[in-house]
């Protein structure tokens, strides 16, 4: 008996420990990569307006985010480690700076710290720190999201709307995958701000993201 239960409490050590380490180094399923729209940002920082008065107007990276289906929002903050400047080379801070800028307090280095060491941390098995942000960069410049509206004449506009799928259906046709849109409020007017690429547990090959949440849809999208 003494034996059935040690073996026991072995077994649920293990398991717990084991839950632990697939916690601390964040398994997930895919990447989320995620470019913004800056003047939504900026629009809805009523306390604390963006440090740049006049926001860029591209489609800059947010963040590449591993994500798990049951939630996306998870795995992050994971154990490992933190962001090192001396691994970011110049050729690729440059680059950064005009892909990846925070767009809210100008802050570039403590943008990219603050995405490595919540999201970057947790898909270190397949991708470095280098490889983390070459990757995003290499992504962003694939998927020109601001040429692909403006292809479709979608462009900024105080005066007219868009529905989720008119937004949609551009991309998904100069891409072949389906995105996902990412919407702020601001009082009554839904604003388009994020668009959401999905990429394999590698982060190599695109494919459809399958949520449907993000903006409210049907309800009418602005684009300003
Ligand atoms: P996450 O932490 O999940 O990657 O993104 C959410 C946070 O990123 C939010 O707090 C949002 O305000 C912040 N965020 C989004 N874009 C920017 C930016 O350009 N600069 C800064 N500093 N934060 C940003």
């Amino acid at each position: 008996m003494a034996m059935l239960k040690s073996s026991l409490a072995f077994l649920v050590l293990a398991f717990a420990f084991f839950l632990c380490f697939i916690m601390s180094t964040g398994s997930y399923d895919y990447f989320q990569f995620v470019q913004q729209w800056p003047p939504t940002n900026c629009r809805v920082r009523i306390k604390q307006p963006c440090s740049n008065p006049r926001p860029l107007q591209y489609f800059t990276i947010h963040g590449l985010w591993p994500s798990n289906y049951s939630n996306p929002t998870m795995p992050s903050n994971c154990i490992g480690s933190q962001f090192e400047w001396r691994k970011l080379y110049p050729h690729m801070r440059s680059k950064l700076k005009i892909s990846w800028p925070d767009v809210e307090s100008g802050n570039d280095t403590k943008f990219w710290e603050g995405e490595w060491n919540k999201h970057g941390t947790c898909s270190v098995e397949k991708l470095n720190q280098m490889q983390y942000f070459e990757r995003s960069y290499a992504m962003w410049r694939s998927y020109n999201i601001t040429k692909i509206l403006q292809n479709a004449s979608i462009v900024p506009s105080t005066t007219r709307t868009w529905t989720y799928s008119d937004i949609v259906s551009p991309i998904k046709a100069a891409t072949g995958r389906t995105p996902l849109l990412r919407c702020k409020q601001d009082k009554k007017t839904q604003l388009l701000h994020e668009v959401v690429l999905c990429f394999d547990y590698n982060a190599l090959i695109h494919i459809d993201c399958n949520r449907t949440a993000g903006c409210r849809n049907p309800l009418s999208i602005s684009f300003e």
